[in-house]
C-alpha cells in the first residue's frame, strides 16, 4: 500500500462524500422509454453510474422515461416490463438477468408492438432491435494485457474468477482475457470458476476455495469486475499477500479505483456510463420516432443465429497511472475516490 502518493487524482480536497445513487423512477409517470436495470448486488454501476447517466440523457433528449431495477429477480423484471408496456412504453430496454427470461420479455413486448433494445448484455435467442454496449471481447483483452503487464513475468500461476454464467458478457470477457493469457506458454491456469449472479459475497467463498486448492501458489488473479476483484483481494489480504498478487477488475468503481491507488488491484476497465446511456438514448429515440438508429456494427447472437445491429463503444484500461482519466471524464469524482488513505 501507499504506492500511489503521486497520483494527481488525490492531490487535493479529500473531504469525501458517499458515491451518488439515483433514486426513484425518473421523469413523467408513463415512460415512453422504459429501462430495466438488473440488480444492485452484481455491481454498484447500475444505480450509481447508469441510472444518473440515463436520466441525464433522457432529460436532455426531452423524452418521457421510466427507469426501474429488477433487484436480481427475473420474475420481477417480467412484472416491471408488463407494467411498463401497459403504461404506454413504446421502447423497452433491458439488462437481462439471463437470456431465457430476457427473450421472453422481448417476445411479449414485440407482441404488443413495443420495440426492444439490449442494454449492455446481449440476450441470446432474443429479438431486440438493437444492442448497445461496449466491445466486451476487447474488455477481456484489456484485462488479460493488464494482468500480463502487472505480472511482468512470462511464468505465472493464474486463477480465474469469471462473471455470472448466465451473462453473455462474462463469456466474452473471459474469452478476451484467455485469448491474451493463453498465448503465454509459461502461464498456468491453476483454477477457474464462474461466480453466480456476479455475487461478490459468493466470490469470497469461491476464491477462498481456488486459493486453497492451489495451495496458495497463485501469482495473478483474473477477476472479471471490481466486485470480484475485491473478493479476491480480501482473501489475499488475510494471507498478507494483497498488493503482491496482481488482480484485474472492471467498472472503475470507487472501491476499484481506491484498491488500484492502494496498490492492491492491478487495473480496472473504464466504460463510460455517459457514453453508454447516450447511445441508448439515441437508439431509443430513433425507435420512438419510427426511425432507424445509427449503428457501428453487428453482434452475433450464437443461440438465435442472427446478427444484431449494434452500437459498440470503446472501453479504456485504467491503472495507477491514469486513474485521473476516469475523474477527468466525470466517471467518478476526486472527492469520492480520495476518501481512502493513500
Ligand atoms: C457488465 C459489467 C458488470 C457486470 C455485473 C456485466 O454484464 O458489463 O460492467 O460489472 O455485468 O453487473
Amino acid at each position: 500500500v501507499g504506492l500511489a502518493l503521486s497520483v494527481s487524482a488525490c492531490g487535493g480536497d479529500d473531504s469525501g462524500s458517499e458515491g451518488g445513487s439515483g433514486s426513484g423512477s425518473g421523469g413523467e409517470a408513463e415512460g415512453a422509454i422504459g429501462v430495466i436495470l438488473p440488480d444492485t448486488e452484481s455491481s454498484v454501476r447500475w444505480e450509481s453510474a447508469d441510472r444518473p447517466a440515463l436520466e441525464a440523457a433522457f432529460e436532455e433528449a426531452g423524452v418521457e422515461y421510466d427507469i426501474q431495477n429488477a433487484e436480481g429477480s427475473a420474475d420481477r423484471m417480467a412484472t416491471i416490463a408488463d407494467s411498463m408496456i401497459t403504461n404506454g412504453a413504446t421502447v423497452l430496454a433491458i439488462v437481462n438477468l439471463d437470456s431465457e427470461s430476457g427473450a421472453a420479455i422481448q417476445e411479449r413486448a414485440a407482441s404488443s408492438g413495443v420495440r426492444t433494445i439490449d442494454y449492455d448484455r446481449l440476450t441470446l435467442g432474443g429479438s431486440a432491435d438493437y444492442y448497445v454496449s461496449f466491445d466486451n471481447t476487447v474488455v477481456g483483452e484489456l484485462q488479460g494485457q493488464g494482468l500480463q503487464e502487472c505480472l511482468g513475468s512470462d511464468t505465472a500461476n493464474i486463477a480465474y474468477l469469471n462473471g455470472s454464467p448466465t451473462d453473455n458478457n462474462a463469456t466474452l470477457f473471459s474469452e478476451g482475457a484467455h485469448s491474451v493469457l493463453d498465448e503465454v506458454s509459461g502461464y498456468e491456469n491453476v483454477g477457474e470458476q464462474a461466480v453466480p449472479d456476479w455475487d461478490p459475497d459468493e466470490a469470497v467463498t469461491i476464491f477462498d476455495q481456488l486459493y486453497t486448492q492451489a495451495g496458495g501458489e497463485i501469482d495473478g488473479v483474473y477477476a472479471a469486475n471490481d466486485g470480484l476483484a475485491g473478493a479476491a483481494i480480501s482473501i489475499l489480504e488475510r494471507d498478507g499477500r494483497a498488493g503482491e498478487v496482481p488482480v484485474t477488475g472492471q467498472d472503475a468503481t470507487v472501491e476499484g479505483l481506491q484498491a488500484i491507488l492502494a496498490g492492491d488491484q492491478c487495473m480496472t476497465v473504464y466504460k463510460s456510463a455517459t457514453q453508454e446511456a447516450g447511445a441508448l438514448a439515441d437508439a431509443a429515440i430513433a425507435l420512438v420516432n419510427g426511425e432507424d438508429a445509427e449503428t457501428n456494427g453487428t453482434t452475433e447472437d450464437v443461440e438465435g443465429g442472427r446478427e444484431v445491429p449494434s452500437i459498440l463503444l470503446e472501453p479504456q484500461s485504467i491503472t495507477a497511472d491514469n486513474v485521473q482519466d476516469v475523474i477527468d471524464d466525470g466517471g467518478q469524482t476526486a472527492e469520492d475516490v480520495c476518501t481512502g488513505e493513500f
